[in-house]
């Protein structure tokens, strides 16, 4: 009896499932508690629930390949389900003033030749930002590398190129999005930028975003992803969920260096940056071969 109960709730369960599919509809959690352990808690971020993908590989596509539509952003679902919870403390983001008729260059020139924490002592160049002013789309890193200290702007060495071709497979230019880091000083040995440097220099990332107002942001990498969220949540628990902060969408992806090492997670980037595309309205490839 039992038995026959159990394969009765399957069929059931799994004619819903096909159901559904059939419906176009494929939003499922895979873990109900992981999405309610997250509901509670902190003011600046939500999750936002996504479909989940399809299983299929894909890898990015090589730019200029054909694109075609599979949804546009009026189809994108999107309800919020829960917050990432803070690690505790004071934000990082509300005790910052606004400041009036906000501007990158007034920003640019209140870092000045910035000596407000340690960071100054073995850097070449600031790297602010670069990009377009009014980008709906906003990359953030985490901090400058050897390259980008040398020529001040944000990702230009082999993770900076990996970027750029991630941002031409989406059908886009680098000029056409904005990039910043978290910090805007290379750490020494490019080590991860500690607490007291990403808390000082927050407050100017914080303005920058505040003020280019995009629609969609995209942290690329646990550092910018857990500053942004002030969370110390592993980025794999919310990657490729759409997020909320401070009113605008957030999507935290793998950083393109870690890309680098592992090329097998391009995939699931890939994923993530389709859902970036369809949010955009931009066309997202039906299916792609590889690179
Ligand atoms: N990695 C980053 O996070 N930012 C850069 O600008 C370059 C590499």
């Amino acid at each position: 009896m039992p038995e026959n109960t159990l394969g009765n709730l399957q069929k059931k369960i799994e004619d819903r499932l096909r159901y559904h599919q059939e419906l176009g509809i494929s939003l499922f959690y895979r873990d109900r508690r992981a999405a309610e352990t997250v509901s509670a808690g902190c003011e600046s971020s939500r999750i936002v629930s996504t479909s989940i993908d399809s299983q299929e590989e894909i890898s990015l596509p090589k730019p200029g390949s054909q694109i075609t539509p599979e949804r546009s952003a009026a189809t994108t679902s999107t309800s919020f389900v829960g917050n990432i919870l803070p690690t505790g403390g004071v934000s990082l983001f509300t005790a910052v003033e606004k400041v009036k008729d906000d501007s990158l260059l007034k920003i640019r020139e209140d870092i000045g030749d910035c000596t407000r924490c340690k960071l100054h002592k073995g850097r070449n160049k600031i790297v602010f930002g670069d990009g377009n002013p009014k980008a709906q789309l906003v990359f953030v890193g985490e901090a400058p590398g050897a390259d980008e200290d040398k020529q001040g702007i944000p990702f230009v060495g082999r993770a900076g190129k990996l970027l750029t071709q991630m941002i031409e497979a989406m059908g886009l230019q680098r000029q056409d999005v904005y990039i910043c880091n978290v910090v805007k000083c290379r750490p020494p040995g490019n080590r991860k930028p500690e607490d007291d440097e990403v808390s000082t220099c927050s407050p100017y990332l914080l303005r920058q975003l505040d003020t280019i107002a995009p629609k969609v942001l995209v942290c690329l990498g646990a550092v910018a992803a857990q500053t942004l969220l002030e969370t110390d949540r592993g980025i794999s628990q919310f990657r490729g969920e759409w997020l909320e902060w401070r009113g605008h969408k957030l999507m935290a992806t793998y950083h393109p260096a870690y890309l680098l090492r592992n090329p097998a997670a391009k995939s699931e980037v890939w994923k993530d940056l389709q859902k970036v595309m369809a949010e955009l309205g931009l066309q997202v490839p039906k299916k792609v071969k590889s690179t």
